[in-house]
C-alpha cells in the first residue's frame, strides 16, 4: 500500500514538473510524455532496446548478421565467430547492448563528446528491464576501461566509469577501478586493425586497488564501444598477468 502511495505521489510530481518544464527528446525533439525515460521519447526509445543476444557471438559480441564469412560462421556456431576464432582474447564472454549504428551510435556520441553525463540515467532504465543483462552483470567486479589523465582533463569524466556505475546500480555488482592508463595513445578511431592493437600495447597497468582483491572474482571490463577488441584485450592482459583468470566484457555497442 505504502509503495502504491509513493508511486502515485511521484506520478503526480512528474506530471507537474512536465507541465512546468516540458521535456523534449534529444533525438527527434518531440515532447516526452513517458516517465520511463528522461530524455528519449517513446518511439526513439524503441530503437534503443537491447539487441537479441542470440544473433551475436558469445565470445566477442560480433553481430552474426555482419559476418562476412558465412561458411566460417556456421562452422563456428556457438562460442566463436569468423571475427574471433583466430584471436587469443583473454576474456571469455562479451555482451553488447546495441550494434554501433543509428540512434545507439548517436547516443554514444552525445555521451562522449557533448557533455552527455546526464544520459546515463536513461541507460539504467533500459538495463533494469532486461533480466538477461541483470543476470550477466551480477556477482562480478565491474572494471571501467580507464582514460589517460590528459584525456580525462579534457572531458572531465570517464564515460566507461559512468556506464559501469549504471550497470552496477541495476545488478548489485560493485565498480572498482583496478586499472590505470599509463600511456597517452592516439585515439583508436583514427586507426585500423592491427594498428589498434599496437597503439594500446602496454598502455595500462594494475593499480593499488587490486592489492586486496581475491583473484578468483569474476571481472567484467566495461567500455562504451568494442570494435577490434584491442583496448579490451590490452586491459585483460594486465588483469590476466596479475592473476585474474575469470574475465568477461560488457560494452554499450559493438562496431
Ligand atoms: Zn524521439
Ligand atoms: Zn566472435
Amino acid at each position: 500500500m505504502e509503495g502504491r502511495v509513493r508511486q502515485c505521489f511521484w506520478g503526480i510530481a512528474h506530471r507537474c514538473l512536465d507541465f512546468l518544464y516540458p521535456r523534449y527528446c534529444i533525438f527527434c525533439l518531440q515532447n516526452i510524455q513517458t516517465t520511463d525515460s528522461l530524455h528519449i521519447c517513446e518511439s526513439c526509445r524503441h530503437e534503443l532496446l537491447p539487441r537479441d543476444s542470440m544473433s551475436s557471438c558469445q565470445r566477442c559480441g560480433f553481430s552474426k548478421k555482419n559476418d562476412a564469412q558465412p561458411g566460417v560462421s556456421s562452422l563456428m556456431k556457438g562460442t566463436r565467430c569468423s571475427h574471433c576464432w583466430n584471436r587469443k582474447f583473454l576474456f571469455s564472454n562479451t555482451k553488447c547492448l546495441w550494434n554501433f549504428q543509428g540512434l545507439p551510435r548517436e547516443w554514444i556520441h552525445k555521451l562522449k563528446y557533448h557533455d552527455g553525463e546526464y544520459l546515463v540515467a536513461d541507460l539504467g532504465k533500459i538495463l533494469v528491464r532486461n533480466s538477461e543483462w541483470r543476470e550477466y552483470l551480477s556477482s562480478a567486479i565491474l572494471v571501467p576501461v580507464p582514460l589517460h589523465w590528459r584525456r580525462y582533463w579534457q572531458r572531465d569524466y570517464n564515460q566507461s566509469n559512468l556506464i559501469a556505475r549504471a550497470m552496477a546500480k541495476v545488478s548489485g555488482s560493485s565498480v572498482t577501478s583496478l586499472l590505470s592508463r599509463c600511456k597517452f595513445s592516439q585515439s583508436q578511431t583514427e586507426l585500423r586493425g592491427h594498428e589498434r592493437f599496437r597503439n594500446v600495447q602496454n598502455a595500462f597497468s594494475l593499480n593499488c586497488k587490486a592489492k586486496n582483491i581475491d583473484r578468483n572474482y569474476r571481472i567484467i571490463l566495461v567500455d562504451d564501444v568494442m570494435t577490434t577488441g584491442a583496448t579490451l584485450q590490452a586491459c585483460a592482459t594486465v588483469l590476466w598477468e596479475n592473476g585474474f583468470k575469470h574475465i568477461d566484457v560488457a560494452t554499450l555497442a559493438r562496431g
